[in-house]
């Protein structure tokens, strides 16, 4: 390396796990860390639940100070590339040189027709957060709408009811996260909504946001009006990329960077990236997979650092993995539901819904998703690592 060393691109969780990695394999060049949010570093899966319930501050959801790794800060946006200089350039006009460059910057909120507009909302910065939580002490016991039934508006909806706001979740699909886990599991975990007093309106869109300085109400594709004192807007995010355009750099149609197994976007192994904007070669699918999901920022982070940093490279191999917490409860999904999968669910006793569900390829355990039972999270990750047999999974689950 030349001395100018690793620029990181973004400081959320893959970006400052890529930092702490390179100082724990030993890397003793120089450091830097972008990123336009002045509250970070900091972890998100808070923002929906313990922050905006007010329940933690702000401080408890840190990712650590720059400092830890020797790193320098900017508070900036990456704004241009040219990858042939090794020169990376920030929109306060500051040029960067580096050796290796990592993107880690993460992906913004799609927005709605209409936005901004007050007390219409997204969630993604600690400021989003703070924000919302403000909009949810005005409202009182009012009228929340969430648009889009993800993880992110299934654990505001969650958050919200519990402050006994009156909730109701609008969702295009037939039911929210029918698209991965098929449509009768989807209804059956779509039910925990219904269950603790939130109204799920599903097979419809919001066409349109209604209100003058503020919000009063949306318009759905059906015709109807739904009345609103707030609004969150949870209809997915795409990759914070635009400003790669013209810089050579191989973006997919949806923003994400492609990658090969290491994470690296170029041949010579100069750049990479991580998190929700990596597109990357995934070795046993044997395509190229984007995950939002946090376990895989965390992933590719060590992926990258050792890529960096060594030993020895090693290719990046995701298990599929992501939680929800919602009503007092956890979700989890280990593996990837295919479109053919079948499914055997076996439903737990419990004053609270408590479900698990085994998707099948044949005799083969392709992926789990298990609802408020942990212990039958335990007795199938054991399962999966090994390559599974769905009949021994779910007889264990019928012996919990
Ligand atoms: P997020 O990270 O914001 O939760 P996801 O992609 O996991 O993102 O979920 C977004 C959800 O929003 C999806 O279930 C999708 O079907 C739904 N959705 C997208 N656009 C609309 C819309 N205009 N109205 C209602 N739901 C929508």
């Amino acid at each position: 390396m030349t001395g100018r060393g690793v620029v990181i691109v973004g400081a959320s969780v893959g970006g400052t796990r890529v930092a702490a990695a390179l100082r724990e394999a030993g890397y003793a060049g120089a450091l830097t860390l972008v990123d336009p949010d002045p509250d970070a570093p900091y972890d998100r899966p808070p923002l929906s639940k313990q922050i905006l319930a007010g329940d933690w501050d702000a401080a408890r959801a840190s990712l650590g100070d720059p400092e830890e790794w020797g790193a320098t800060r900017y508070v900036a946006a990456a704004a241009g590339l040219d990858p042939a200089a090794r020169l990376l350039r920030l929109d306060d006009g500051t040029r960067l040189g580096y050796d290796r460059l990592v993107l880690a910057c993460g992906a913004a909120p799609r927005l709605l027709p209409g936005m901004p507009l007050g007390g219409v909302h997204v969630l993604r910065t600690l400021a989003d957060c703070h924000g919302l939580r403000a909009d949810l002490d005005r409202i009182g016991d009012g009228r929340l709408v969430v648009v889009g039934g993800g993880f992110i508006g299934a654990e505001v909806a969650s958050t919200a009811r519990a402050r006994g706001i009156d909730v109701t979740v609008v969702e295009a699909q037939p039911a929210p996260l029918s698209g991965l886990l098929g449509e009768d599991v989807a209804a059956e975990l779509s039910l925990l909504h219904r269950d603790n007093g939130v109204r799920l309106l599903c097979g419809t869109s919001v066409a349109g946001l209604v209100g003058g300085v503020s919000v009063t109400g949306v318009t759905l594709t059906d015709g109807t009006t739904l009345p609103a004192d707030a609004v969150v807007v949870g209809i997915g995010v795409r990759p914070a990329t635009g400003w790669l355009a013209d810089s050579g750099i191989l973006l997919d149609t949806d923003g994400g960077v492609l990658c090969d197994e290491y994470c690296a976007a170029d041949a010579d192994h100069t750049v990479y990236a991580v998190g929700d904007v990596a597109r990357c070669h995934d070795p046993l699918l044997g395509r190229h997979v984007r995950v939002e999901h946090w376990t895989n920022a965390v992933e590719q982070a060590a992926v990258v650092a050792r890529a960096i940093a060594g030993p020895d490279p090693e290719p990046y191999r995701h298990e599929f993995f992501v939680w929800s917490d919602q009503y007092g409860g956890k979700i989890t999904l280990l593996g990837r539901p295919g479109p053919g999968d079948e499914t055997d669910v076996v439903r737990a006793g419990g004053p609270r819904r408590r479900f698990a569900v085994a998707y099948r390829r044949g005799a083969r355990l392709t992926a789990v998703l298990t609802v408020n039972w942990p212990k039958a999270l335990v007795v199938a990750r054991r399962s999966m690592a090994t390559r599974g047999d769905a009949d021994d999974v779910v007889g264990s689950w019928k012996n919990l």
